[in-house]
């Protein structure tokens, strides 16, 4: 892959109808794709310097664990993309059905299988990002700036519009670190869970804005494996839910190169540890033997790595009254969710599409009126992973009446589910965004759900439970 570059050059002559991009992880790029449909030069800045091709880099730590993407984010992404699927699946990932193709072992049950009709893609991040970067690199008007750092907005005198970036060369670039402004009609901050904008929203003399979060504590650690290809027979991902009874989970995901990405993970502090002996220990305990079992099978081929995740982390810009013009922010920076559920990646596809039907109706953005989309698109994922994590007695926030039938009534379902296909088939369709929650109280479902549902943990024999730690 060749990329355009725009590191070396200077501000773009005409400044007008130029978008720049912070970031060239998944939102910036899906970000990018949208924009370059309407501004005549769109640039992505980038802090590292960007690899040709499938590599893990050091601003995506977290693409060394398992990265499913919702089959609402393969459509929306092939919908910006064309082709973007085939190419995926040529480049080296594997195709596989949302409920097919999963083993999907949820609060304590193993849900009943068939294809639904709904392709996904399992592959490594790395290789993913590698191939929607190639495509944008190809974008008219698209060009990357990596190596930079973005150290501040740039605005007009009063302060009441963003005209551009202040940015650095980063330290690995090989730059001498002169800071340089690019100018801009519109900046979109998509530098993820680090963003900078609340603070300069500070500095400007704006509120920033209310921050929602919930503390789940979260620990990752995941190690490629080489396991016999029949192993799983067929299956694309094995993964095992955590419960309030056992706070670990984890999975065995078929990625590009007859690899497999094990990820085990914890919730509250019960974090998997990196030595092989713990490592295993670790996934002895969870409440199915797939995992181990699948590792007994396989060689590894890497030492465990790491991640933390502290907490769940949403910006309401869309409550805000008074924010600049000329600047947005979009995907992880406005909400971060625990990674557990898989959502982060559709996430920024839907706020990126909320910004294209924006775009489509003509003239400049609104910021009000976009995060006003934004905020529409990303409350359904959130309100499913916030409460979902509320089932965890450890988790603080509010539990209302509704919470605590829903999260109850959804145990319940994925304890039917294990005989009942539909049910499952209902289930999978919310958690990959393509249906809404509201979807699986239908009446006909919930009838169901009572005639057939078992309270969590009553399935199949599994592993005995830690004792819970901390
Ligand atoms: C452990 C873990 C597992 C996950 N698993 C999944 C999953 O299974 N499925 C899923 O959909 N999502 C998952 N996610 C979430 C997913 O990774 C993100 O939602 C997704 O990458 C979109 O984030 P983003 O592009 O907004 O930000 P990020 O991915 O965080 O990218 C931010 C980018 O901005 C750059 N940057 C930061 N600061 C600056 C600066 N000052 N100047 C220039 N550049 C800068 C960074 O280098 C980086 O490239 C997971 C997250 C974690 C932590």
């Amino acid at each position: 892959m060749e990329l355009r570059r725009s590191a070396g050059r200077a501000t773009p002559r005409h400044a007008r109808d130029h978008a720049v991009v912070l970031g060239a992880s998944m939102a910036g790029l899906l970000t990018a794709t949208v924009l370059s449909r309407t501004y005549a030069t769109v640039t992505i800045v980038e802090r590292d310097a960007l690899p040709e091709g499938a590599e893990y880099r050091r601003g995506v730590p977290q693409g060394r664990h398992i990265h499913a993407l919702q089959a609402s984010g393969v459509l929306i992404m092939e919908e910006l993309l064309p082709g973007l699927r085939a190419e995926t699946v040529a480049a080296g990932a594997k195709q596989g059905d949302l409920l097919g193709g999963i083993r999907w072992l949820f609060a304590g049950h193993r849900l009943r299988r068939t294809d639904i009709g709904q392709p996904l893609l399992f592959c490594s991040r790395p290789l993913l990002e590698g191939q929607v970067r190639a495509r944008v690199a190809k974008l008219p008007g698209v060009s990357f700036a990596d190596g930079h750092d973005v150290v501040a907005l740039a605005t007009s005198p009063d302060r009441r519009t963003v005209t551009g970036v202040r940015v650095a060369a980063s330290g690995g670039a090989g730059g001498d670190g002169g800071e340089r402004v690019i100018d801009a009609d519109l900046v979109v901050d998509t530098t993820g869970r680090a963003s900078r904008t609340p603070r300069w929203l500070e500095e400007l003399g704006f509120q920033p804005p209310p921050v929602e979060k919930m503390t789940v504590d979260v620990g990752y650690a995941s190690r490629s494996y080489r396991i016999p290809a029949d192993f799983l027979h067929g299956d694309r991902l094995v993964l095992t839910g955590c419960t309030p009874q056992n706070l670990r989970g984890g999975g065995v995901e078929t990625i590009e190169g007859d690899r497999h990405l094990v990820t085990l993970l914890g919730m509250l502090g019960d974090h998997p540890p990196t030595d092989s002996e713990g490592f295993e220990a670790f996934a002895e305990t969870l409440l199915f033997p797939d995992v181990i079992d699948a590792i007994r099978a396989g060689e590894p081929l890497d030492d465990p790595v790491v991640f933390k995740y502290p907490a769940s982390v949403r910006h309401h810009y869309e409550r805000l009254r008074d924010f600049p013009e000329g600047l947005l922010v979009l995907g992880d920076a406005v909400s971060a969710f625990n990674p557990i559920y898989g959502q982060g990646m559709t996430s920024a596809a839907l706020q990126a599409q909320a910004l294209a039907r924006q775009l489509a109706g003509g003239g400049a953005p609104d910021w009000r009126r976009f995060f006003r989309a934004a905020s529409a698109v990303v409350d359904a994922p959130w309100d499913t992973a916030t409460a979902s994590d509320l089932v965890f007695p450890g988790v603080q926030g509010r539990r209302t009446l509704r919470t605590r039938f829903v999260n109850r009534y959804v145990i319940r379902l994925q304890g039917a589910a294990v005989s009942d296909v539909s049910l499952a088939e209902a289930f999978v369709r919310v958690a990959g965004l393509v249906a809404s929650p509201q979807s699986l109280l239908r009446p006909d479902r919930a009838i169901r759900v009572l005639l057939r549902g078992r309270p969590s943990g009553s399935g199949e024999p599994r592993r005995p439970v830690p004792a819970p730690q901390g």
